[in-house]
């Protein structure tokens, strides 16, 4: 892996140290993840470069905007190969990070990341996303990168936040359009976007957005519904 890269975006952009320890485990990450592809159809990004920019800095970009507290807690929703999830864990250590995915052989590639990197604030959920009713109202925080749609993705997260907590949503240039098919869903879960980032990801100039969505009351227990209900009818 391209360290030098890494260690160029994190210190100029991020504006943290990133210390040789960091820099290790995300050059182990990259070789599990290309060995792994190799046998499994884990993502669909496959070459080093690309891994760097499209999957770690990706998912770590939004640091420059979020600045978690000690000891606070996330959930991340359809994990796949553990973006952003595992990038997060790896960059904040005191951050309690919950990574939840369906597909049974993304959680064993996780699980072998998290051993193999100590990642010791990980804790890896087989599980759909809609089912998880003893962790709802639990979180500080919970994120997803290409995972769904806006609205679909509100039901999904916001029953999992406390009150005043935030959902992180990754997404593309064109947020505006789901922005707009996810009022109705806003106002049903009482959640309101605090904030909006739009940017280019270094090096190759793609454009991303985040939103920073705060809950602002506690979720009516009906929610989430079934997946095919929110899928289907979608808020
Ligand atoms: N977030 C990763 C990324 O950005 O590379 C993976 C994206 S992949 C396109 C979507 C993932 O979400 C798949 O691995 C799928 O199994 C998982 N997924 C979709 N719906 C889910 C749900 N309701 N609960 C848990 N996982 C889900």
């Amino acid at each position: 892996m391209n360290k030098e890269k890494l260690k160029e975006f994190i210190e100029k952009e991020l504006g943290t140290q990133a210390d040789e320890t960091i820099l290790e485990k995300f050059s182990t990450y990259e070789s599990l993840l290309i060995e792994w592809n190799r046998r499994f159809n884990l993502t669909a990004i496959k070459e080093e470069d690309d891994v760097l920019v499209k999957h770690f800095i990706d998912s770590i970009y939004p640091l420059k905007y979020v600045h978690f507290n000690e000891s606070e807690s996330l959930i991340d929703i359809g994990s796949g190969a553990g973006f952003p999830g595992l990038c997060l864990a790896i960059m904040c250590p005191n951050l309690k990070i919950t990574l939840v995915e369906s597909t049974g052989k993304k959680v064993s590639f996780m699980n072998e990341v998290k051993e193999k990197l100590h990642l010791d604030n990980v804790t890896l959920l087989e599980a759909r996303a809609e089912s998880l009713n003893k962790y709802k109202e639990q979180f500080d925080y919970a994120s997803a990168r290409a995972v769904s749609q806006l609205n679909v993705l509100l039901e999904l997260t916001i029953p999992l936040l406390k009150v005043n907590g935030h959902f992180l949503a990754y997404k593309g240039s064109m947020v505006d359009i789901e922005i707009k098919q996810a009022k109705r869903a806003l106002h049903i879960l009482s959640a309101e976007i605090e904030e909006k980032y739009t940017y280019n990801l270094p090096y190759i100039n793609d454009g991303r957005s985040f939103l920073v969505i705060r809950k602002r009351k506690a979720t009516e227990h009906k929610y989430p519904r079934s997946y095919s209900l929110i899928k289907n009818k979608p808020l």
